[in-house]
């Protein structure tokens, strides 16, 4: 065992060093052992910045949580069926606490049957090698690294391992895992271990995996920093095979992919009303820009959540009619301009102008941002309208619609000017 107290007082910040000294206390007080596990100790001997702690107890983990939110004055939210927590504490993000266990697979890809266990079993049912170490933190052995697998040898040599040969069968997720690991990290999954993703994909282990587990797994993977060399891995690895072989299969798509990181980079200067979420565009672009018909499939597949389902067809169907408006050749007013963007989402701008080779693009979503946003907006009001006569109803939006457009194009700069309009046009 290796006694990594240096690498925790030399690479971690004081409130960190002082968090885990506060673990150990707790657990020296109530006489249980306590780890630190997973991604939090790989990066720590990586020497990158994790502030996310996984804790694991030989005994209670709830009960160990609740011990740690006494101290800090913390709350925590308890999952009794796999013996976990989660501590929330006010300024740092949520810890995880659970209870050592084993884990055993009733059928492939299902969630697995827990049981209490020893810190040994526990991190043997992790995913990879250099994942599954632990670092001591209370009694005998504190600030000792517990490495099982080889993982600190695998993570000097840049490899991505599983801990054993059924590792995809058990749970397929881990497919999107390694890619993710191993793009992230700039490793290499090993030979053996590409083997077996190879053989988990020919034999649709995907297919196994519930919606609900799928969808999470694309969404994580397409929040990563790079998730364009994630999901360029999984084209080559033929994983979009297994969920539906039209994503990506032509140019465009791929075009499209490959922009969005320097369209964001671009947006970042725009004064955009709401920030695009990164990961959705390129959700998008798999499955978006699709046919209707393979949308409506991995609609099913991926069991959208209803909220994201509803926002995914309605940014659709804007994507599609604004692709339209800005193939005319000519020059569009500013009102129109304003009308086409005013209708879109934020990821869908930024899917604009990744998707449309017209070089006006750019020029319209500063235009609009910068220009058309604040020259939309009115004086006139509807109790304006009613003292100058007009009857309320649905017809109001036309005039504010008017006055709108007047305003962007220019052709009112004052109140008196929105008042002549809506007379010389809806009064006369
Ligand atoms: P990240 O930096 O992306 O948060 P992480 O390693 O902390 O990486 P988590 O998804 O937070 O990843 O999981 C924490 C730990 O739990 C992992 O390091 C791994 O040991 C284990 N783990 C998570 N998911 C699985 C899985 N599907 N199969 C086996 N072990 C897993």
């Amino acid at each position: 065992m290796k006694d990594v107290s240096g690498l925790i007082t030399t690479r971690l910040k004081a409130d960190h060093i002082a968090f885990l000294n506060s673990v150990a206390e707790v657990a020296a007080h109530n006489q249980v052992s306590v780890y630190v596990v997973g991604g939090f100790v790989r990066d720590l001997l990586l020497n990158i910045k994790n502030v996310d702690i996984d804790l694991v107890v030989e005994g209670d983990g709830i009960v160990f949580a609740e011990k740690l939110a006494e101290k800090f004055n913390g709350r925590t939210s308890k999952y009794k069926k796999f013996g976990t927590a989660t501590l929330m504490l006010q300024g740092r993000p949520s810890i995880d606490v659970a209870t050592a266990r084993t884990e055993s697979y009733s059928c492939p890809a299902a969630l697995p049957d827990v049981e209490p266990s020893s810190i040994k079993q526990d991190l043997a049912r992790r995913d990879f090698t250099v994942n599954s170490m632990a670092v001591k933190l209370s009694g005998r052995g504190t600030f000792y690294l517990i490495d099982l697998f080889g993982g600190e040898i695998d993570l000097k040599d840049g490899l991505i391992r599983v801990l054993h040969d059924q590792s995809f069968v058990d749970d397929p997720c881990r497919l999107f895992r390694a890619i993710r690991f191993e793009q992230r990290l700039e490793f290499c999954v090993n030979g053996p271990t590409k083997q077996l993703m190879r053989s988990a994909i020919k034999n649709n282990l995907i297919d196994q995996l519930s919606g609900d587990r799928l969808m999470n797994e694309m969404k994580i993977l397409l929040s990563e920093a790079d998730p364009v060399r994630c999901v360029d891995r999984m084209r080559e690895l033929l994983l979009f095979q297994a969920i539906a072989p039209e994503i990506l299969d032509d140019d465009f798509h791929w075009t499209i992919m490959n922009k969005i990181h320097s369209t964001l980079a671009w947006a970042d200067m725009i004064p955009m009303t709401t920030k695009p979420e990164a990961w959705f565009i390129y959700f998008y672009t798999l499955f978006m820009i699709t046919d209707d018909n393979v949308f409506k499939r991995m609609m099913m597949r991926l069991n959208f959540p209803g909220n994201i389902y509803g926002r995914m067809c309605s940014d659709r169907e804007c994507f599609v009619e604004a692709m339209n408006d800005f193939s005319e050749e000519r020059e569009l007013k500013p009102s129109e301009i304003y009308n086409i963007f005013s209708k879109q989402s934020s990821e869908v701008v930024i899917l604009l102008l990744a998707a449309c080779s017209n070089k006006r693009m750019k020029e319209y979503v500063e235009l609009y941002f910068k220009k058309y946003c604040a020259s939309a907006k009115i004086e006139l009001n509807g109790d304006d309208l009613i003292g100058m006569g007009m009857e309320p109803g649905a017809s109001f939006k036309d005039v504010f619609k008017a006055l709108r457009d007047a305003r962007i194009n220019g052709q009112v700069t004052s109140r008196d000017e929105e008042i002549d309009l809506v007379e010389s046009l809806f009064l006369k």
